[in-house]
């Protein structure tokens, strides 16, 4: 079937086509199926003709030229044998060549996004032409999938614009820019949005001049020259660089690089099968399924509104006010103030409020790619700023954060003063990270407009925003919070209050299980090296330091006084905080730490410390130290679920991967369970009985273990 109104034909002028990918009712194109069969109609009909030119291929979606496959359907042919694997790659290949044979000169202008397989579709091209939109981006992220191009991607790139600049860009899954892209030779040319076509056109016209395309067109068909020593130098440099990345748990890179390496002395036909007989290896993989669940836990968040009724809509934010300028205050204002949202600040202290304006003013300013702070930038955001200790200036704003004090009794006062001069319609929120919010509520009017927006430390790095819904909270309130979070830049993840909320609920019984090992004899590196191999960047002890023991002790008995039936009030932590172990920030916790590195020695005199607490001195096997982890972290997810702190499974597994950095490998926590299977999870923790009741399985856990059943069963495709 052949969804004819996908991409339009036109002729601008008389010997020059023009075929426009425009999906009816997408905000984006994508490369299904029926519109590869389409284009493969087009290019039929567009090669019998004589009196052509040129091509153009480009999109009726400004800002947005094609935004890869359809990951869709992969994700529905995850199980397909090999065959239709290498079918389904040669198919694309031999359509998108034909670009690259046709009897006139092809160029695809590129405004916007083109990704994945649409890179694959304008390399493939003669020639292509960029727009200088700061949309336009060219990349290959198939690598984040676990798969690599397969439509030729691997084959022509390289030839294209060289072995190693291939091997960056196809290994490492970033796109570039459109001045990058020109640097690299993706592209040869930019042009405004607006001019884009008359450029194209003016390059074909250029091309059937000189020929050049005719040139490239043979070399581009050809093994790539290069000598065996570059090959072997450029081999073992890319090789040590991608395992120092992928730490051996994605695949995908790897299996790119090898094959680039191999494909370049072989010509295009034979790259190509080489291309396609590789992708068996990957398509379909446990990897490639859990990062296509990745991926869809990223597209549905980015439809989240927060409420589950359309008639909700959010109030507009023209502006916000963060009171509190400490570490997290300056962050949260500086994530406003990047997307041009106009802030007040203020602060107790007014030396603090310099401060955190200055901290401001250096994130705002710091320019990624000169990777140093920007005299222009700088200029750009400071009016939208404002220091002040006025309470009608900062309670004038649409959202109002407080993030002063982890004290209730501080938040309390601070949030009824300002409740009293907020306008009707305008948001107030807590930063608190163990407060509930229902209890900071209590003490307001209008309990109603008030929410948790929990940001994470460090704000610019953490995408992750947990917007806590507390009982008395209206969907209004919670969709205008959604939408200013989604403004800033990040994924919002809407939960019912409950101690810990989502994150540090689910953390907290891992690292607290960590402790337990090493009173039990498991050593720092041990317990650390088995939470790596199992995918996390960083080990718990590790992680303690970075926190603070001091912070951790606190949060551990926050959650204590929540669930004092399975959370171990373990005496080790005030003991190290005691002996003025705080971790990082004091030179030693659990590790030692040389002036100026954020990297912990082992520390000979934590045995000390530990002495008194070590109930036993026994072996663990890896296998072990992370079912002790893992399952304990599984349990209480069990019974967020339960409580009904989160809609969806799916909140919990992007929750995960973007506030603790769990491996996106396993496809969060419980696609991974799931993986597992129930009954094996049940088996598990049936050896872990002797542990009492923080690893008794939940009864929804066994309910599900007696049906066979997953996680995922309740989460509809996204
Ligand atoms: P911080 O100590 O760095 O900053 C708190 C600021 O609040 C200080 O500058 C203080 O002068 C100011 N302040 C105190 N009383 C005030 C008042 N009455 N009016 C105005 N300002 C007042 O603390 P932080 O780490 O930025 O934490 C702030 C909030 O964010 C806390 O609720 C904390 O739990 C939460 N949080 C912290 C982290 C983290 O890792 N630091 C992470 C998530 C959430």
């Amino acid at each position: 079937m052949i969804a004819a109104s996908t991409i339009r034909v036109s002729f601008p002028e008389a010997d020059i086509a023009l075929l426009t990918f425009d999906m009816p009712d997408k905000a984006v194109n994508i490369l299904t199926t029926p519109v590869m069969n389409e284009l493969a109609v087009h290019l039929e009909e567009l090669e019998q003709r004589d009196d052509l030119t040129g091509l153009v291929l480009s999109s009726g979606k400004p800002g947005s030229f094609i935004a890869g496959a359809d990951i869709r359907e992969f994700a529905e042919s995850l199980d397909v044998d090999k065959a239709s694997i290498v079918a389904m790659c040669e198919r694309g290949q031999r359509l998108f060549r034909r670009l690259a044979q046709a009897p006139f000169v092809t160029v695809a202008a590129i405004d916007g996004i083109c990704v994945g397989g649409a890179a694959e579709l304008a390399v493939w091209c003669d020639r292509r032409i960029v727009s200088t939109s700061e949309e336009t981006e060219i990349g290959f992220p198939e690598v984040k999938l676990g798969l690599y191009p397969g439509w030729g991607g691997t084959v022509r790139t390289p030839r294209m614009i060289g072995l190693s600049n291939a091997i960056e860009i196809i290994t490492g899954g970033e796109s570039v820019n459109a001045s990058a892209a020109v640097g690299l030779g993706l592209a040869s040319q930019m042009a405004s949005p607006e001019q884009l076509l008359d450029a194209a056109i003016a390059m074909i016209r250029e091309e059937q001049g000189t020929g050049d395309y005719l040139v490239d067109r043979t070399a581009w068909e050809q093994p790539i020259v290069i000598s065996e020593t570059e090959l072997g130098f450029l081999g073992s440099t890319a090789t040590a660089y991608i395992r120092e990345q992928t730490k051996g748990h994605y695949p995908a890179p790897l299996a790119a690089l090898e094959l680039m390496l191999e494909s370049a002395s072989m010509e295009v036909d034979a790259a190509c099968q080489r291309e396609a007989e590789g992708m068996t290896q990957l398509f379909g993989s446990p990897i490639n399924e859990a990062l296509i669940n990745v991926f869809f836990l990223h597209a549905r968040n980015k439809k989240v509104v927060g409420t589950s009724g359309d008639s909700i809509q959010a109030s507009p934010i023209r502006s916000v006010s963060v009171v509190g300028a400490g570490i997290m205050g300056s962050g949260i204002a500086a994530a406003t103030i990047k997307r041009e949202l106009p802030l007040v600040f203020t602060d107790a202290s007014a030396e603090v409020l310099q401060n955190g304006a200055r901290e401001v003013m250096r994130q705002v300013s710091y320019n990624r790619k000169t990777k140093s702070s920007d005299a222009t930038r700088a200029v750009h955001f400071a009016p939208f700023m404002n220091l002040t200790h006025s309470r009608e200036e900062l309670t004038a704003a649409d959202v109002v954060i407080e993030a002063v004090v982890e004290n209730a009794d501080v938040k309390r006062q601070v949030l009824t003063q300002l409740e009293s001069g907020l306008s009707d319609h305008a948001v107030l929120a807590s930063n608190t990270s163990t407060i509930p919010i229902s209890s900071l509520g209590e003490a307001l009017q209008r309990p109603d407009r008030f929410c948790g927006i929990h940001f994470f430390n460090p704000v610019r790095q953490m995408k992750l925003v947990e917007v806590i819904r507390g009982q008395e909270t209206s969907e209004e309130t919670i969709a205008t919070a959604v939408s200013y979070v989604k403004r800033v830049g990040k994924s919002p993840i809407v939960i019912n209050d409950g101690p810990g909320f989502l994150v540090n609920r689910l953390l907290l019984p891992y690292m607290l299980e960590a402790v337990e090992l090493l009173c039990e004899g498991a050593s720092v590196k041990e317990i650390d090296r088995a939470a790596r191999a199992f995918g996390m960047p960083m080990g718990p002890i590790a992680l303690y330091d970075v926190v603070g023991l001091d912070t951790a002790c606190y949060a551990g008995s926050t959650m204590y006084q929540a669930f004092p039936d399975r959370i171990i009030a373990s005496p080790v932590l005030p003991a190290l905080v005691k002996s003025g172990r705080l971790g990082q920030k004091s030179g030693a916790g659990f590790f030692r730490y040389s002036k100026g590195k954020r990297r912990g020695q082992e520390d000979p005199g934590l045995q000390e410390v530990l002495e008194p607490y070590l109930r036993e001195k026994r072996r663990f096997s890896e296998e072990e130290l992370q079912q002790r982890m893992f399952l304990p972290m599984v349990l209480e997810a069990t019974r967020i679920l339960e409580e009904g702190i989160v809609r969806d499974v799916r909140d919990v597994d992007l929750g995960l991967i973007l506030g603790l950095g769990f491996p996106a490998f396993k496809g969060g926590l419980l696609f991974w369970a799931d993986r597992v299977g129930t009954p094996a999870l049940l088996e598990q923790l049936k050896t872990l009985e002797p542990l009492g009741e923080r690893i008794r399985p939940t009864p929804r856990l066994l309910d599900m273990g007696r049906r066979n059943a997953r996680f995922y069963d309740s989460a509809s495709v996204a």
